[in-house]
């Protein structure tokens, strides 16, 4: 599968096998959301481009680099939240754009419900934030949002994907890079993946 990107690295296979547990409580399962998401972003972001500057150290002058994208974080709600603090706290200038869908208990289709995206772009590269790649609905809906918004280079990053939910994004979105630290093994029929770990919404937020 060209395009999708899993991360073997050490700290995040530790990580995750903690955060599928089922005795994580929610305190600590947010905290191993967060530092997963950081070390995944860390990964994800590796082209982006950067400019010259100068800068004075305490004995001279030198030659740096800071970042020249515009980084827009996009966290799906409620599930992608828990996955914005570690990723800001590396990239404080990012701006958050949140997007609330839901699934149409008839049709299946995502329903959109909160968006307060202005008219235009404000950002040139925006990574879609969303613990469970599942059936792909939501994923595929908020990429066609930000295509629709202007947005040029979009990046998805998630914790464990499905196979279905990543055959629909690569199919509809095929240029969109997926980043993951889990492919599992298939949905079950309420369309949880497993083994995966759980609801990720009600995992964060004890409402499980
Ligand atoms: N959403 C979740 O929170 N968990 C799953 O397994 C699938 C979708």
């Amino acid at each position: 599968m060209s395009n999708i990107h899993i991360s073997s690295h050490p700290l995040i296979v530790h990580k995750m096998t903690r955060l599928r547990d089922k005795d994580t409580d929610p305190k600590k399962f947010r905290e191993l959301l967060r530092e997963i998401a950081a070390l995944l972003f860390y990964e994800a972001t590796l082209d982006l481009t950067t400019t010259p500057c100068q800068v004075e150290t305490p004995l001279a002058t030198t030659m740096g680099a800071e970042i020249k994208d515009k980084i827009g974080l996009v966290p799906i709600l409620r599930a992608g939240l828990g996955m914005v603090e570690g990723i800001w706290g590396l990239i404080p200038s990012a701006e958050v754009w949140h997007i609330g869908l839901y699934r149409d208990k008839k049709t299946l289709q995502p329903v959109q419900y909160y968006n307060k995206l202005p008219v235009e772009p404000t950002v040139s590269v925006c990574l879609i934030l969303d613990p469970m790649l599942a059936t792909g609905g939501s994923a595929v809906a908020t990429v066609d949002i930000l295509k629709k918004w202007g947005v040029k280079k979009i990046k998805f990053l998630g914790i464990i994907g499905a196979p279905e939910g990543i055959a629909a994004l690569q199919t509809n979105h095929p240029e969109v890079p997926i980043h993951l630290a889990a492919i599992d093994e298939r949905l079950n029929e309420h369309a949880y993946i497993l083994p995966g770990l759980g609801d990720a919404g009600d995992r964060q937020f004890g409402t499980g």
